[in-house]
C-alpha cells in the first residue's frame, strides 16, 4: 500500500481526504488487533502494549494531495527495559517523515539545492535539512579511517569574509575525498581531526604525510599533533601567495596610474587560461608601459618554471633562480612590497614547498576543494550556515555520498 511497508501486525484501518485544507489532505489511519504482543525495542522480548501514543507522519504526495499517516504506537512494557514506544517499520524513530519521503527527498537533494528539493516536495527546507543532516552523519559514523596515511586539509568561509570551515580530506581517495569539517580555522580543527580519526580506528602516528597552505597556526598544530608527518605545501596555496601580491600592487599602482579595467581580471589569472580580448590586450599593455604590476606579475607567472621542474634537484635549482630572479625584478621599489612579502614566506617554507616532488600524492585534489566549496556554498544557499554548509560539503564529496545512494 503506497510504499509504506506495512506488515503484519500493522494494517490501515481508515483513510479519509481532508477537502478543508489547501491542498487536500489524503489522512490514512493505520492501527493494529487489540490484543497483538509487540517486541520490545531493545531486546525484541514479546511483551503487550501498556498504552498508546498517537504519532502522524507526512507521506509521499498521493497526486496532488499532501498524505498523512496516523497510528496509535503501542508502548510496550518489558520486564527489563520497562515502557518503551516501539518502532514501526514505516518511519525511523523520531522521524516526523515516512522513510519513502525520506528516501525521494534524499535522491532530490543529490540533484539540486536544499531550497528547491523542499520547494517541490512542499515541505519546509528547515525540515528537510534535518532529514539530510541525520542520514549524513549516520553515515559518516560508519566510516573507517583506520588506512589513513595521508591527509590535506583547508580553509574556506561559508559566507564571504566569515564563518570559516576548515576541511579534511584523505589523499589517498580518488573520488569523495572529504573525511571531515570542522567550524572555524587554525590550529584547534587539527586537534579536532586528530581526536576524530582516533574514534573511526586510525591512530595519529600512522600519518605520514600532510598537506596545506602555510599558515603557522596549522603549521603548529600538524608539528603537535601529528609527529611524524611530513608536511607538503600544496602548489596551489604558492599560486594563490603571489596571486594576492600581485593584486594589492595593481591596487596600490591603480591609485596613481592609468590603468584598463580588464587588468583586474587579467592579472588574477595566469597567462595559460582563457581570457577574454580584453584582457589579453590589458596584459600586453601592461608590458608596454612598464608598470610594476607588471613586474609582480611576471613573477608570478614564472612559478609555472619551478612547477614544471621534473626533479626535486632541478626544482630546488629552479627555485633558487626565482629568489634571485624576484630580487632583481623587485629592486627597492615600495610599491613591489607585497611582492617582497610573499617572498620570504617562499623562501621560509621552500623546503616544505619542494616536499611536493618526493609526494607521492597529487595536489590537483587540494585544488579541487575550491570548486567543492562554491558548489557547497550554492546547493545551501537559501538556507545557509555554518551547519548546512558543511553538511552539503559531505552530501558532494565525502564517502556519505556513497553510502546515502544505498539507502
Ligand atoms: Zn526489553
Amino acid at each position: 500500500m503506497l510504499g509504506l511497508g506495512l506488515q503484519a501486525p500493522w494494517k490501515l484501518i481508515d483513510q479519509s481526504l481532508n477537502t478543508e485544507h489547501s491542498p487536500y489532505e489524503l489522512q490514512l489511519q493505520v492501527g493494529t488487533e487489540r490484543g497483538e504482543l509487540y517486541s520490545c525495542p531493545e531486546c525484541g522480548a514479546p511483551c503487550s502494549a501498556h498504552d498508546f501514543k498517537e504519532k502522524t507522519w507526512r507521506h509521499l504526495n498521493f497526486f496532488q494531495h499532501h498524505c498523512y499517516i496516523t497510528a496509535k504506537i503501542p508502548r510496550v512494557h518489558c520486564k527489563t527495559h520497562g515502557v518503551r514506544l516501539i518502532e514501526v517499520p514505516w518511519a525511523r524513530p523520531g522521524s516526523g517523515f515516512t522513510l519513502l519521503f525520506e528516501e525521494v527527498a534524499l535522491t532530490l537533494v543529490r540533484e539540486m539545492p536544499v531550497n528547491a528539493a523542499a520547494k517541490f516536495m512542499e515541505v519546509t527546507d528547515k525540515r528537510l535539512w534535518r532529514v539530510v543532516e541525520h542520514y549524513v552523519e549516520q553515515a559518516l559514523s560508519r566510516l573507517d579511517l583506520s588506512s589513513l596515511q595521508a591527509f590535506g586539509f583547508d580553509e574556506t568561509a561559508s559566507k564571504r569574509g566569515h564563518n570559516y570551515v576548515t576541511v579534511f580530506i584523505d589523499m589517498a581517495r580518488k573520488t569523495l575525498p572529504v573525511v571531515f569539517a570542522i567550524p572555524g580555522k587554525g590550529k584547534q580543527t587539527v586537534s579536532e581531526f586528530k581526536t576524530f580519526i582516533e574514534k573511526h580506528g586510525a591512530k595519529p602516528e600512522q600519518v605520514l604525510e600532510v598537506v596545506c597552505d602555510m599558515s603557522p597556526s596549522f603549521l603548529s598544530g600538524v608539528k603537535d599533533e601529528f609527529p611524524k608527518a611530513n608536511v607538503t605545501v600544496d602548489w596551489f596555496h604558492v599560486v594563490q601567495l603571489f596571486t594576492r601580491a600581485v593584486d594589492e600592487v595593481r591596487k596600490e599602482e591603480r591609485k596613481h596610474s592609468d590603468m584598463p579595467k580588464a587588468l583586474r581580471w587579467a592579472v588574477l589569472k595566469n597567462a595559460e587560461s582563457p581570457m577574454t580580448d580584453k584582457q589579453a590586450q590589458a596584459l600586453l599593455d601592461l608590458e608596454q608601459y612598464e608598470l610594476e604590476t607588471a613586474k609582480a606579475w611576471r613573477v608570478k607567472e614564472k612559478l609555472r618554471w619551478i612547477r614544471e621542474a621534473k626533479t626535486i634537484q632541478a626544482a630546488r635549482w629552479r627555485l633558487t633562480n626565482f629568489i634571485k630572479f624576484t630580487l632583481d625584478e623587485i629592486g627597492s621599489s615600495d610599491a613591489l612590497e607585497p611582492v617582497r612579502k610573499a617572498l620570504a614566506t617562499l623562501e621560509k617554507h621552500s623546503e616544505r614547498i619542494l616536499q611536493r616532488w618526493s609526494s607521492t600524492y597529487t595536489n590537483a585534489r587540494m585544488e579541487g576543494l575550491n570548486s567543492l566549496f562554491q558548489a557547497a556554498r550554492s546547493r545551501a544557499r537559501g538556507y545557509r550556515n555554518t551547519a548546512t554548509f558543511i553538511t552539503m560539503i559531505y552530501m558532494i564529496a565525502s564517502p556519505a555520498a556513497e553510502i546515502l545512494k544505498s539507502t
